[in-house]
């Protein structure tokens, strides 16, 4: 499972991923960028990997080669060349915060986040919205990412669902790639839209349906989807799809109808 979250500076992207970092079992290596203060202002960053190491990344009262805003970058991070970073192991889950203009003035820092972008490992790392190039263009429109926009009114349930995903990610692993594709596509219209519940039901419940084959044909158009709570049944057809839980009339505790996990794990399982 990859998963990206992108926006402004200050939306939360660092925090969202050191927060989800902190707090797995599994193990980790990746790196995150951190901000220096002095009285309040900005005064530089600086990067912390999963190895330990902290290296000086940028400061405002120095000179350098490079200079981005009012932060110089410090000539030794862009021959720092990460290869304890690189040094992947098939369960780790990887991290880097941020993919960014200055880290990315650096070969050593590209070549890494294209490793980590390529691997077979699962992925949290944040890319800046205010900066693009060729690299973070074709990672952020990769059909097999989980882009999360992230900003100040939607960093609670962004960081939920995120939270929700990684939970879940063994589901998704298990998937044949076409469905895990399917999903990635299913979220990100999800997240996209702010439809953050549907977003739940289907890392939640609709990946574990799948993967327990919990979904059975009953009819021409019609399924039953064995849920955690109870049995339902979806209809689907051209003119459009029915099942009988809450969420899908929009009954309490819902406020409005939406997907739900018994509508999508029949349509994943479609062929
Ligand atoms: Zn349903």
């Amino acid at each position: 499972m990859k998963i990206l979250v992108t926006g402004a500076p200050k939306s939360g992207k660092s925090t969202v991923i050191f927060e989800h970092i902190t707090n797995t079992t599994q193990p980790t290596r990746g790196m995150v960028t951190k901000e220096l203060r002095q009285n309040g202002t900005r005064i530089g960053f600086d990067i912390t990997t999963s190895e330990g190491q902290v290296i000086r990344l940028a400061r405002t009262n120095t000179h350098g080669k490079f200079q981005v805003g009012k932060f110089f970058v410090i000539d030794g991070f862009l021959n720092y060349s990460f290869v304890d970073l690189q040094r992947i192991k098939a369960n780790e889950l990887l991290y880097i915060d941020e993919i960014g203009q200055m880290q990315l003035l650096s070969d050593s820092f590209s070549t890494l986040a294209k490793k980590y972008i390529n691997s077979g490992n699962d992925l949290l790392a944040s890319v800046s919205s205010i900066f693009s190039n060729d690299l973070t263009v074709e990672i952020l429109k990769r059909e097999d990412v989980i882009v999360f926009q992230i900003n100040e009114s939607n960093r609670i349930y962004i960081s939920r669902i995120i939270q929700i995903a990684l939970e879940n990610r063994k589901y998704y692993n298990e998937l044949d790639r076409r469905v895990a594709l399917d999903v990635a596509k299913l979220a990100n219209n999800y997240i996209s839209s702010d439809r953050f519940i549907s977003a739940d039901k289907l890392f939640s419940k609709a990946l574990r349906y799948l993967v327990e084959e919990r979904v059975f044909k009953t009819g021409v158009n019609e399924y039953s989807v064995n849920g955690d709570n109870a049995r339902h049944n979806v209809t689907i057809s051209t003119s459009g799809w029915t099942c009988d839980c809450k969420l899908a009339s929009g009954k309490k505790p819902y406020i409005k109808a939406d997907d739900c996990s018994h509508y999508q794990a029949v349509l994943l399982s479609m062929p």
